[in-house]
């Protein structure tokens, strides 16, 4: 048993737990990074990178149309609970806070930003014509400190299905690189292999510590401060299960092996408050041969049915809006997405990752036939729905209206299409072979969990703060409750009450 004293201690390594960890450190206070696994990044380093922190320099920069005020507006316009004192007070620090916190870290040489075009999911007041969402500048990795390039976590495709790493770090990858850039720069200790198990408290109940399990045994770190930003707890099956969360451990995104939920669990053990109704970001999952599920977006043509072989919704709706659909019947689970040979065999859509159609093909995943109803025997769904379920489709791309769920009416259904009909979200499924893929309800991480306020700080069930306890990402319960607001938010809300954790910190 090894103690260490800290200013400030941080429980993960994804965007929000490297944005405190960041900021600690360049405001000079002595911080440790303590991530379970040997990598930095968690479910971070594989995503796109966007963030959604609104009426930034960076929007500014690029000529948008957005601002704090239209951003609120926004928000309010689609959030259920936005005129509730508790959430709104988290609204207006979420919001005050994102160009500020924009604006500190570009001062920093290791990192920058740009406009991220990409459609924000709600038609609502306030929304931004292609989004006010923005992303790190891609890295090249020669350019990185070697400590950094090293810890880096792999993009998914490596992980999951082994295709090739990157020579330039783009997106999440480039976040992670860049805030650890800043931690490590600035002497921030970086401890991987440590598992958070539990808090340390002191006589007053101040929560003083960790307690990690490393591969040498166990260790106990102090510090005047802990900041949880550990991920969810999808990767765990009893908590999925105890708060309902659809889906299972092996079709969620978060990277194997994390985001169990330890910290959450720790902290309500102190009494900490809990929200979980909120439950996960969600996405449609391409199945995978190894029973794993792939975030799919951007369809660009076919259709999706259900075990009767109809649809149920518009394909081409915001991931999270189409996994609620899928999660809302169970004949949803899975599902089949119908697609025809207009693009060689591939799936016409963004698959992270895709994997091998042959291997698709071979394990079931995927089934192919020259007629539809032939395939929909290979699928196992009626035919005679199926082909109707084709033909109305195929009729609505004729038409350009899809006359049963809208598709193609809104700006984002046309982000990723590039159909030439008369409705660019629309092309017809009917160039044979034919194929089906199989989808599972995947899930980009949980969104429910510690209770915080404005500064950060875990709440009690009483409403008083736990001392020396913070908490962000999604491993609280989310300011967004159960809307995905626009590309970029999970990373966004987290980086800021990382951040306002810290401020809170220095200002104790
Ligand atoms: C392909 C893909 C693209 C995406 N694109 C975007 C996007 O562009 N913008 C966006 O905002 N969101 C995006 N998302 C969603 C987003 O990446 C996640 O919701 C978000 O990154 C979660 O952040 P987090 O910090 O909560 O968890 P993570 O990033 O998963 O980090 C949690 C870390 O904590 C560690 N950890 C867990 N438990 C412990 C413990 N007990 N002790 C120590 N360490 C622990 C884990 O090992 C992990 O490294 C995307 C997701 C995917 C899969």
């Amino acid at each position: 048993m090894s103690e260490q004293q800290y200013d400030l201690i941080v429980v993960g390594s994804g965007g929000g737990a490297l944005t405190g960890a960041a900021v600690a450190a360049r405001a000079g206070l002595s911080v440790a990074v303590v991530e379970r696994t040997g990598y930095l990044g968690g479910t971070s380093a594989y995503s796109g990178g966007a963030c959604w922190l609104p009426g930034s320099q960076v929007q500014q920069r690029a000529g948008l149309p957005d601002s704090t005020e239209g951003a609120r507006a926004y928000l309010e316009a689609i959030l259920p609970d936005a005129a509730d004192a508790a959430v709104s007070a988290k609204l207006d620090a979420f919001l005050a806070h994102s160009p500020e916190l924009v604006a500190s870290l570009e001062e920093d040489d290791a990192m920058s930003f740009d406009w991220l075009p990409f459609s924000e999911y709600y038609d609502a007041p306030g929304r931004v014509p292609m989004g006010r969402s923005i992303q790190p500048a891609s890295i090249k990795r020669d350019e990185l400190r070697e400590d950094v390039a090293a810890l880096v976590r792999p993009p998914v495709e490596l992980d999951r299905v082994g295709a090739p790493g990157r020579r330039t770090l783009s997106g999440g990858q480039a976040l992670i690189a860049r805030l650890a850039t800043i931690v490590l720069r600035d002497g921030g200790t970086v401890l991987t292999e440590h598992r958070m198990t539990d808090l340390l408290t002191g006589d007053d109940g101040r929560v003083v510590g960790v307690r990690a399990e490393t591969p040498s045994g166990e260790v106990e770190l102090t510090a005047r401060a802990v900041l949880i930003a550990a991920g969810g707890f999808e990767g765990d099956a009893a908590m999925r299960t105890e708060h309902g969360v659809p889906g299972e451990v092996a079709w969620s995104m978060a990277p194997r092996g994390t985001n169990a939920g330890e910290p959450i669990t720790a902290a309500a053990g102190l009494g900490a408050a809990t929200d979980f109704s909120a439950l996960g970001w969600f996405c449609p999952g391409l199945e995978q041969p190894d029973g794993g599920g792939s975030f799919t977006l951007g369809f660009r043509s076919g259709l999706m049915v259900d075990a009767t072989g109809n649809r149920y919704g518009n394909e081409c709706l915001p991931y999270d809006r189409f996994g609620r659909l899928m999660a809302a019947a169970p004949e949803r689970i899975p599902s089949w997405f119908v697609f025809d040979s207009s693009e060689g065999g591939r799936l016409p859509a963004i698959a992270m990752p895709e994997g091998d159609p042959a291997e698709h093909l071979a394990a079931g995943t995927w089934v192919q036939a020259d007629t539809i109803s032939e395939l929909a025997e290979a699928a196992g769904l009626p035919a005679e729905a199926l082909t109707a379920s084709v033909e109305r489709y195929n009729g609505f791309c004729e038409t350009g209206t899809d006359d049963d769920f809208g598709r193609g009416a809104d700006e984002y259904d046309t982000f990723f299409t590039a159909g030439t009909g008369p409705n660019k979200a629309l092309t017809p499924c009917d160039q044979g072979p034919f194929f089906a893929a199989r989808f599972v309800l995947s899930d980009l991480g949980t969104k429910g969990g510690l209770v915080t306020d404005a500064a950060a700080r875990v709440l009690r069930t009483d409403g008083t703060a736990i001392p020396g306890l913070y908490a962000s990402s999604n491993s609280t319960a989310s300011v967004f409750g159960p809307v995905y607001p626009g590309p970029g938010a999970p990373l966004g809300s987290a980086m800021v009450f990382a951040s306002l954790a810290v401020r809170d910190l220095l200002a104790d």
